[in-house]
């Protein structure tokens, strides 16, 4: 099963490579060895999961999570003991839960593999692909700017990428499925941002286009409502919410 989307940044972006030019730039912007852009699935994966949690809260439904699953840091309650943590000492006799599942955590087997997403065009004209910005850093103490703390950033123009989400574990029953689609493509609609100082207003973005393909059979178990209206998030967060049951999903009128 994969879940391919389109990323559209409509604002000029800066993911780090972590790599300066000297004399040229200080933190270039990623690509490939040919120079190609690209958004690195580590970094969507990143991202994705944070967008998927705050669904989680929103909805009430982090209940039913861990707490490995859940906290990024130690908290001061783990640090008094061993946190909820799938596989370990909660649901280890069941299914792990839907972040577990999704992302993995030390003691869970991740179930889907996040691709790259590959460049495919820039959008909007009379920008450079790739421009470099200057900034400064400011001394929090005197307000003031020092001369020798100019620093520079690769930006990338607007532009869209192409990337996939594909599920890789063992078959699964179709409401554990629903769960993770509905709660995935529901977390895809939700990114906002991408890159370094989104504070700032860089790198304004959003996900559509979403597709689903399935190959194992799966797809005619998942809710009428789904089926019909593959492309529609609204309809995936809604079965996600329902738990899959049919007779509480009406379909919306767009
Ligand atoms: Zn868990």
């Amino acid at each position: 099963m994969r879940i391919k989307y389109v990323l559209r940044i409509r604002d000029e972006y800066h993911i780090g490579s972590g790599l300066s030019r000297p004399g040229v730039v200080d933190e270039t912007i990623i690509r490939r060895p040919d120079g190609q852009l690209f958004i690195p699935a580590e970094y969507l994966r990143g991202l994705i999961r944070d967008c998927c949690t705050q669904i989680l809260y929103w909805t009430y439904m982090e209940k039913a999570c861990c707490e490995a699953s859940l906290y990024k840091a130690p908290t001061e309650r783990e640090k008094q003991g061993v946190p909820k943590t799938c596989g370990l000492n909660y649901r280890i006799n069941e299914v792990p839960c839907a972040l577990c599942r999704i992302f993995g955590t030390t003691f869970t087997k991740k179930s889907y593999r996040f691709s790259d997403a590959e460049f495919e065009r820039f959008e909007g004209s009379g920008r450079e692909p790739i421009r470099i910005s200057t900034h400064n850093r400011i001394d929090p103490a005197t307000g003031r700017v020092p001369k020798d703390l100019l620093f520079t950033f690769e930006m990338g123009s607007p532009a869209v990428f192409r990337g996939y989400i594909e599920r890789i574990g063992i078959l699964i029953e179709p409401n554990l499925l629903l769960e993770e689609v509905g709660l995935l493509i529901a977390g895809l609609r939700l990114v906002e941002r991408v890159g370094k100082r989104s504070a700032k207003g860089w790198g304004w973005a959003q996900v559509d286009e979403i597709t689903l393909s399935f190959d194992d059979g799966l797809e005619d178990k998942l809710p009428s409502q789904v089926r019909e209206a593959p492309k529609d998030w609204r309809m995936w967060l809604k079965a996600f919410l329902s738990g899959g049951d049919e007779s509480g999903m009406d379909s919306f009128k767009s």
